[in-house]
């Protein structure tokens, strides 16, 4: 018969066994502890605990890091709402995604390597299937300027015109609120375009509106191109001559063959969707007669086009009266008779409501999302 087992020796079995005190040393976590030492100033060398470390202390180092323009720009950008900023996943995967969805386009990430693991991961999870380049870093590189010029190295490395159009650099967390200048990476190298983009998580609320950091970033860039002399021209131009309509906002590949046939009575055409596919397109992009601006918070791609003189009407071709507004709008900012916006209105709306009339929807529908 086995013996009774004896409680003390449990206890004593699961005790830590010390060697030393080294573990009761205060830590500057400590700041709730009894004799803790609490962080007194804050340091301009944020935490490698990255979005674990808290919003607030990440915001003051990039404050004091010289980061405050960009910051308050987000701000202004990106508003976070009633609602602050919601769970989600790192934000920095929605410029990642929009880089690696593009031609020949090179993507680079600064950042902790935990979280350059998880975007990798997903990125690959959504299909990227191609690589995502990483400039590692430790507290002394980050410190001494070094990681700057690890990440200026690897571009020079990288800058192959048979390869790339552009290579895009992100700051994640831990170097946007550092302060690594990515603004001083030379613009282009060996005819390929450098494109550096601060995306922390504590600055954009979520990976919907990094989406816009990147496009608008490199329309920006595109159009600073276009007003220095040619440009290349698109590699399919589908419009038949009409003046075109850019969509701001990923949308499905249906989604413009849809919108091109609404806009065909106006004597207007789909242009392209931004973010684009391909650095050429951002050109196309930039030379419409409108922008459709779907999506509501590309507020970094609107100034752009507002630079280049685009008018924008917001919303989209929604329901019954959604669409009948909407191409009453885009026909307006585009001087589009009455008769054409009529005509188009005629063509598009009996359909529309003879669908909902035969799936009419009694009751409350309650709209959850960020995008
Ligand atoms: S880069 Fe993304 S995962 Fe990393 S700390 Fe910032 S928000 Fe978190």
């Amino acid at each position: 018969m086995n013996k009774p087992i004896d409680s003390k020796q449990i206890k004593d079995s699961t005790t830590e066994v010390v060697y030393d005190e080294v573990a009761a040393t205060p830590t500057l976590n400590d700041a709730a502890e009894p004799g803790g030492m609490g962080c007194s100033a804050p340091s301009t060398e944020p935490s490698a605990d990255g979005c674990h470390a808290g919003k607030d202390e990440m915001l003051k180092a990039a404050k004091l890091a010289g980061q405050s323009d960009i910051l308050d720009q987000y701000a202004k950008d990106y508003p976070a709402g009633p609602h602050d900023q919601p769970q989600s996943m790192c934000p920095a995967f929605g410029s990642l995604r929009v880089g690696l969805r593009m031609r020949r386009t090179a993507t680079v990430l600064s950042g902790s390597a935990c979280c350059v693991y998880g975007l990798t991961f997903t990125s690959h999870f959504y299909g990227a299937k191609r690589s995502v380049g990483y400039v590692p870093f430790n507290s002394e590189t980050l410190v001494t300027g070094k990681l700057f010029e690890d990440i200026r190295d690897a571009v020079h490395q990288m800058a192959d015109p048979e390869k790339y159009d552009a290579i895009v650099v992100t700051n994640l967390c831990v170097p946007s609120a550092s302060g690594v200048p990515l603004r001083l990476l030379p613009k282009e190298i060996n005819g390929v375009r450098i494109v550096g983009i601060d995306v922390p998580g504590f600055g954009i609320p979520t990976h919907a509106e990094a989406k816009d950091v990147l496009a608008g970033a490199m329309l920006k860039y595109a159009r600073e191109e276009a007003e220095q002399g040619p440009v290349a021209a698109p590699r399919a131009d589908n419009s038949g001559g009409r003046p075109t309509i850019t969509f701001t906002g990923e949308m499905f590949p249906v989604d413009p063959i849809t919108l091109g046939q609404l806009l065909e009575p106006l004597g207007l055409a789909a242009g392209p969707v931004v973010p684009t596919r391909e650095w050429r397109e951002l050109y196309q992009a930039l030379n419409c007669a409108a922008v459709a601006a779907i999506h509501p918070f590309y507020a970094a791609s609107y100034r752009e086009f507002e630079a280049a003189g685009r008018p924008i009407t917001g919303s989209a071709p929604v329901g019954y009266e959604g669409t009948a507004a909407w191409l009453e709008a885009i026909g307006t900012i585009c001087n589009v008779s009455e008769a054409d916006i009529s005509a188009a209105k005629q063509k598009a709306l009996p359909g529309i409501k003879a669908a909902l009339g035969g799936i009419s929807i009694d009751g409350t529908i309650t709209v959850s999302g960020y995008e």
